[in-house]
């Protein structure tokens, strides 16, 4: 339905988008999730047309959007992050040119208007000017004009920001009843929104894809990539030292401890239970290990990780990304 292939953006020397690639496939509701700055605007305004790309392509339906905008546009309803409303128009002004710019044919025009009118609810407030709504009602009219003439695909940057929280929930039972019949990607930078919305969830940080998977499956590789905690009697140089030949650990995380001891997290590679041969290590060396237990990191946990670090992809994009190819190639040999 939709394809992204190689996707690139810079704003001079700075790279927002940095080799994109993913599918959409139709009948989901998809989220694409990242903090603030991540690159998940200029994709979608890349996605719909608004802005060219450096490199890469968007294939739309297989039209090029680039290449072919008209056919490829027909296909997808947009609504940017800041929606391109016209203050000094009424409403049901508005969204009859909106339908015009569409293309809908004039004698449809009536029908289609009134229709999305009714679906976001916004027919009483028709011939009220723009400029005298609420943001959630001008939110709700943007949403109008993405919905007109309802398009296959539903693109909407950050639908909720700035909605109060009885808003919020109206617009998303909005989103899950367009869901029915149109495929819809929806960006947002809080995880719990897309965890309730999506489900499918791409990861986007500092440009890059970092995770894409259902939210239950997300939660799933990555309750397994389990960490053990400890707090030893030592310094992080010790510790450090005392695990370099224990085999099994993926990466180590040292945390600042008390004035004689040091917290580490201990990453472990998959499949493995490294608590017997952590304890022996130190015992070896007669450093005492205060505290030593296991923890599963939660999706906020991830999210965090996948997004703040510096070295992105880290163990655990690695981890997903090592697991979806071994998905893939066991997929590719049935
Ligand atoms: P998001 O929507 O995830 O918050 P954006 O796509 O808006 O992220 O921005 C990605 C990066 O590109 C940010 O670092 C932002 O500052 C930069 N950026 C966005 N638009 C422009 C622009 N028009 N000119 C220069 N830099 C931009
Ligand atoms: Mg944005």
């Amino acid at each position: 339905m939709i394809e992204v292939r190689n996707l690139v953006k810079k704003y001079g020397n700075h790279l927002a988008v940095d080799h994109l690639n993913f599918k959409i496939e139709a009948g989901r509701i998809y989220g694409f999730l990242g903090p603030n700055g991540a690159g998940k605007s200029t994709t979608m305004n890349i996605m719909t047309g608004y802005l060219g790309a450096t490199e890469g392509e968007v294939l739309i339906d297989g039209h090029d959007i680039l290449r072919e905008p008209e056919e490829a546009k027909k296909h997808i309803g947009y609504l940017p992050e800041i929606p391109p409303l016209y203050m000094e128009m009424t409403v049901r002004e508005y969204l009859d040119f909106a339908a015009e710019l569409k293309k809908i044919p004039r004698q449809k025009r009536e029908d289609a208007v009134t229709a999305v009118e009714k679906l976001v609810k916004i027919k009483d407030v028709e011939h009220r000017l723009i400029r005298n709504l609420s943001k959630g009602y001008r939110q709700r009219v943007g949403l109008a004009q993405a919905v007109l003439g309802f398009p296959e695909i539903i693109i909407l940057d950050e639908p909720t920001v700035g909605l109060d929280p009885k808003q919020i929930i109206e617009i998303r039972e909005l989103i899950r009843k367009l869901a029915k019949n149109h495929t819809v990607i929806l960006s947002s930078h809080i995880l719990a929104e897309v965890r309730e919305v999506c489900d499918y969830i791409l990861i986007i940080s500092r440009g890059r894809l970092v995770a894409s998977d259902t939210p239950e499956n997300l939660e799933r590789l990555l309750g397994e990539s389990e960490t053990v905690e400890i707090e030893a009697k030592a310094s992080s140089a010790e510790i450090r030292e005392i695990l370099k030949n224990v085999p099994g650990i993926e990466q180590i995380t040292i945390r600042r401890g008390t004035e004689e001891t040091t917290y580490a997290d201990i990453l472990q590679k998959k499949g493995e239970d490294i608590r017997e041969r952590v304890f022996l290590a130190f015992a070896d060396r007669k450093i005492p290990l205060l505290m030593l237990k296991t923890t599963r990191p939660s999706l906020e946990d991830v999210f965090m990780e996948l997004t703040q670090k510096n070295t992105v992809p880290d163990a655990f994009a690695r981890r997903l990304i090592q697991e979806r190819e071994e998905d893939r190639e066991n997929a590719g040999s049935l």
